[in-house]
């Protein structure tokens, strides 16, 4: 969600920019969107920003993030500037902490709001491992399926803070505080800086990081499926690559397809980015035949709602091995109502989905892939 600039300019809110990811296919930026949420005309400077300056494809992260790749390094000014004018780094020294991941329900948009907030507000929160994540979610949400280390739960007048199986239920308007009091304690309890979440923690440690806890099942409800959702569209991106073309259809369905009751008080469209490379729009449904022409997916029985991949070769020194368009060569051959499968260049695995899946590793022809799916499920 973009926050309001402050009066600072672009380049001074940006520190973290200046000393970018350097990978084999050039600098590589990523910008933390809290829950996802992001106004339409921000997510189209971003591709715009990525045409400009490397590779035009956007890539939507398994956190519900952005990442501009194949960047001139040193990053070009203007494009820190850019970057910074639009509100995405609204503080460089807590930009690696503020990883919150949300159900894309716009009932939950104030509870990210206000857990983003209060976690810039603090000063000694910017020590948050970059791995820390933070959970906004129903009962029975998605994204409580996802690795989280602290999660809150709307209960509606109440929320719910849960944390290693253990939870205290809390005002609402308290939550996002709760949370970060745990986000605090683990701060002063991890016994080193590469201790980055709270499952490294000792079983003794963990309990201490929420006095009161009492033992919850915690049930994660399945991510939404591509597809309408009564006026709404949930459009998957595969390889979560976001194209120039589908950013240019983004942008056409807002301007032509959204009521009002869509639009914010500042008349823009809220779009909801998922952990599952998806995208929510608010009142897309009518435009789903031209998102599907433009490059999304937005049927259920579409191969790519269990296909993945890591950024592989050439993108990454790592391997050899061209993930992505093996990925894309073996699309149609896998069977959509089988096992989610995820290709990958090397053991670490990177994107890889939070849910039980199959993995094709290093994989030197589509058949592999094919293969793969048919091997037993492992968990993330
Ligand atoms: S899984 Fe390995 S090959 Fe793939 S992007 Fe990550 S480091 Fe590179």
């Amino acid at each position: 969600m973009a926050t309001p600039s402050s009066s600072r300019s672009g380049a001074d809110r940006c520190p973290g920019l200046l000393t970018p990811f350097v990978s084999a296919d050039g600098a590589m930026v990523r910008l933390r969107v809290p829950g996802g949420r992001v106004a339409a005309s921000t997510l189209a400077e971003i591709c715009s920003l990525a045409g400009t300056f490397g590779d035009p494809d956007v890539t939507v992260t398994s956190r519900g993030s952005l990442q501009l790749r194949g960047l001139p390094d040193p990053l070009p000014r203007e494009l820190i500037t850019a970057i910074g004018d639009l509100g995405l780094v609204p503080s460089g020294e807590h930009d690696k902490a503020r990883n919150i991941v949300a159900d894309p329900d716009p009932a939950l948009d104030d509870l990210v709001a206000a857990l983003d907030a209060a976690l810039l507000a603090d000063p000694g929160l910017a020590q948050l491992p970059g791995r820390f994540l933070l959970a906004v979610a129903g009962p029975g949400g998605p994204v409580l399926g996802e690795p989280w280390d602290v999660a809150i739960v709307d209960e509606g007048s109440t929320a719910r803070v849960l944390v290693d199986g253990r939870s205290v239920v809390v005002d609402r308007a308290d939550a996002a505080q709760a949370a970060l009091d745990v986000a605090r304690r683990f701060l002063a309890t991890r016994p080193d800086a590469r201790t980055w979440n709270v499952r490294d923690l000792s079983p003794e440690a963990r309990v201490d990081l929420l006095p009161g806890g009492t033992v919850v099942v915690v049930e994660a409800g399945a991510p939404p499926v591509a597809g309408p959702v009564g006026e709404d569209l949930v459009a998957l991106l595969p390889l979560g690559l976001l194209t120039p073309r589908m950013a240019q259809a983004l942008v056409a369905s807002r301007g032509s397809s959204q009521s009002s009751s869509h639009l914010d008080e500042r008349g823009e469209t809220t779009m909801r980015l998922t952990p599952w490379r998806s995208v929510v729009l608010p009142g897309g449904a009518i435009q789903a035949a031209e998102l599907e022409t433009a490059g999304f997916v937005t049927r259920p029985d579409s191969p790519w709602t269990i296909l993945t991949a890591c950024a592989g070769a050439p993108a990454c020194a790592r391997t050899s091995t061209p993930t992505r368009d093996l990925a894309r060569e073996a699309a149609p051959l896998l069977d959509p109502a089988g096992p989610p499968v995820h290709v990958i260049g090397c053991e670490r695995a990177c994107g890889h989905p939070a849910r039980p899946h199959t993995t094709s590793l290093t994989p030197s022809s589509v058949a592999d892939i094919v293969a793969a799916q048919r091997s037993p499920l492992r968990k993330a």
